[in-house]
């Protein structure tokens, strides 16, 4: 099996996530104390945010190239980029590594595909929400995106940067995640995807009526499987 290279950090709780699943699945599939071989590259919050904010990219699709570089230099036969948003820079990397980069948003249209759901809602930063890379990606599996309004776009971004990134997980926030994802119901999505890889601290399927697509789970997932593909 592979070794995984995890571009982490954005934000660490997720990046958690992704390492305890990987080594969940790894037990799981292996047996006795087996663990997943990982490699995680953690970057500083502050700096991406940071970045995001003012808008350079072009600075951010370097130091997730730089991140790919080190992780393939380090043996990493495949790498994840652990976030949504970040996959904006994913062509940066893709650019300067020649190992497999899988897509957090390919992976999740094809769990929907599966589920043969034509039409769902798109939760996350505002980034991934306002953005077209990731709804890109669903159109070209003929899955229709719709999104929240502007003020409860804001509501998502501002509870994902201010309180998920830091492991805060209050009652009234999930609360407003529900309330969001009803209107969104209402507005015809037959499922719902958690689009940023903290808000599944939050919000779980049993909280939901329709099908939820928890990406964190679901990149992780995918990441397991391509890395099992090769023996080495
Ligand atoms: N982890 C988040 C995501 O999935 C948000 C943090 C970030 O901006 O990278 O989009």
């Amino acid at each position: 099996m592979q070794t995984i290279g995890l571009i982490g950090g954005m934000t660490p709780q997720s990046t958690m996530l992704y390492y305890e699943i990987l080594n969940f699945l790894s037990n799981k599939k292996f047996g006795g104390s087996h663990s997943c071989k990982q490699i995680i590259y953690s970057l500083d919050f502050e700096t991406i945010s940071g970045l995001q904010k003012e808008n350079r990219w072009d600075m951010l699709n370097d130091i997730i190239a730089d991140a790919g570089k080190s992780l393939e230099a380090a043996g990493a036969g495949l790498i994840i980029i652990c976030a949504n948003t970040m996959h904006l820079c994913i062509d940066a990397i893709k650019a300067v590594v020649n190992v497999p980069v899988i897509h957090i948003a390919e992976a999740t249209a094809m769990k929907i595909k599966k589920k043969g759901l034509k039409k769902v809602a798109l939760l996350g930063t505002k980034y991934t929400m306002e953005k077209n890379f990731f709804k890109k990606i669903l159109e070209s599996f003929r899955i229709e995106t719709i999104i929240p309004n502007e003020a409860d776009r804001d509501t998502c971004h501002k509870i994902i940067y201010k309180e998920l990134s830091k492991g805060l997980l209050l009652k009234e926030s999930k609360m407003a995640y529900l309330d969001i994802m009803d209107a969104m119901i209402k507005d015809g999505a037959e499922g719902i995807i958690l689009g940023c890889t903290e808000i599944p601290l939050l919000i779980k399927q049993c909280d939901v009526d329709v099908p939820v697509f928890d990406t964190t789970t679901i990149h992780a997932r995918e990441a397991f499987k391509q890395a099992m593909k090769t023996k080495l």
